[in-house]
């Protein structure tokens, strides 16, 4: 049978996990906490199973959910959103980003995406029939080049898929980028798709700007994110969709043939612990530590630290290791350190087309302190 998908690999995080769990590596590879989540959150979930909140929810997502999300959008990014025709609860960001593409990319339309991106966008694009059209993030600093996102939208441009913080560099948009995203895309009907999973780790002096709190791009931006990131539970698989009713209308017409609907207790349960909102604004700092933690050790080795103002990565430079190992491409580098040195971590060159080099690698920080003490003294070696 002829392959679909022939140039669509195993991703990333599956190779390295599995080979951090062969080799018995520490895994800074795949980005997940290896802490517990809150008990609480867990008591809320199995409260909800108990009372017998087991069956099928609405195929929206239960209420009580999408009420305390829009509670949430409005309070942060100052933007109502009705929970009723306006917000829609999928099975983790993942779905949420499939299934936008999926309900509004024709064949043959064109989808701008920024590289370095999260692995799963283009293949996503790729099923629907679209054509990627990818615009470098600028080499080195991986901030937006808007001349190059100005100049890569055509007639064809359906859609510009955007991901603040950024996975994998860590880096922020501005509210003058966010600004100028906008004024680009003033004069067009180009759709956003607006990847906030990170929203809430976010270092000083740096602020997450939603493009819900942008009245222009609101207007057109499916802003996805993600309960997994912020509440430490990465494997309930449970985020958000906020768009407009007319968009949100066509998201849902393929959400309900996609999953239908999802988890009911998990969502009872969220609904339930996000009456208080001190998990997430409590979370930079929570996460803050750790970066400063982990950056501090790597300052003492010959990784070369790259600038994080967001997320739970951490990008280094290998080239000034004093190994020989250096010279081999990121993702050798990266089995290698695994298998070797007994610390995973992910290649950036998974996040470009190209499989584009530049001797830069990720860590994900969101671990015991131990366990970042533990990785630190393996890297030290180097
Ligand atoms: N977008 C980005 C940028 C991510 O890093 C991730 C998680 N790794 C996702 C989407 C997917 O999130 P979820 O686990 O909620 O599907
Ligand atoms: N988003 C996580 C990361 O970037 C991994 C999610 C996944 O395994 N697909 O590490």
């Amino acid at each position: 049978l002829p392959s679909k998908t022939p140039n669509m690999g195993t991703t990333i995080f599956t190779v390295m996990s599995a080979l951090a769990a062969e080799k018995g590596a520490v895994n800074l590879g795949q980005g997940f906490p290896d802490f517990a989540c809150d008990p609480r959150l867990v008591d809320a979930v199995t409260d909800a199973m108990r009372e017998g909140l087991n069956q099928y929810p609405p195929m929206t997502g239960v209420a009580p959910l999408r009420e305390a999300v829009s509670a949430k959008i409005g309070k942060l990014y100052g933007r109502h959103y009705d929970p009723v025709t306006e917000i829609t609860v999928t099975a983790g960001a993942t779905q949420a980003i499939l299934t936008t593409i999926l309900a509004i990319v024709h064949p043959g339309d064109e989808v701008i995406v920024l590289e370095p991106c999260y692995d799963s966008y283009v293949p996503n694009i790729e099923l629907a029939g679209g054509v990627v059209v990818r615009v470098p993030l600028t080499p080195g600093s991986f901030r937006p080049d808007f001349d190059k996102i100005q100049a890569a939208i055509t007639p064809r441009t359906r859609a510009i898929l955007i991901n603040s913080p950024h996975n994998p560099s860590g880096m922020i948009w501005s509210r003058e980028d966010m600004l100028r995203l906008q004024e680009i895309l003033d004069p067009t009907e180009v759709l956003l798709i607006s990847d906030e999973v990170y929203e809430h780790m976010v270092y000083a002096p740096n602020q997450h700007w939603s493009a819900a709190s942008f009245e222009g791009l609101a207007a057109r931006a499916f802003i996805v994110s993600s309960f997994g990131k912020t509440y430490h539970v990465t494997g309930w698989k449970v985020g958000t969709v906020a768009a407009p009713a007319a968009l949100t209308a066509e998201f849902r017409k393929v959400h309900q043939f996609n999953v239908f609907t999802v988890n009911t207790p998990v969502q009872h349960g969220l609904a339930r612990y996000m009456a208080d909102p001190t998990p997430y604004l409590e979370l930079p700092a929570f996460y803050q530590r750790k970066r400063d933690l982990f950056r501090a050790g790597l300052a003492q080795t010959k990784f070369k630290l790259l600038p994080g103002e967001g997320t739970y990565f951490q990008c280094v430079d290998i080239s000034g290791l004093d190994v020989p190992e250096k010279h081999l491409s990121e993702a050798e580098f990266c089995q290698w350190l695994t298998t070797d040195i007994g610390v995973a971590a992910i290649p950036l060159s998974a996040f470009y087309g190209n499989g584009f080099d530049q001797k830069v690698i990720r860590f994900c920080f969101a671990k015991k302190d131990e366990t970042l003490n533990l990785a630190l003294e393996r890297l030290a070696k180097l």
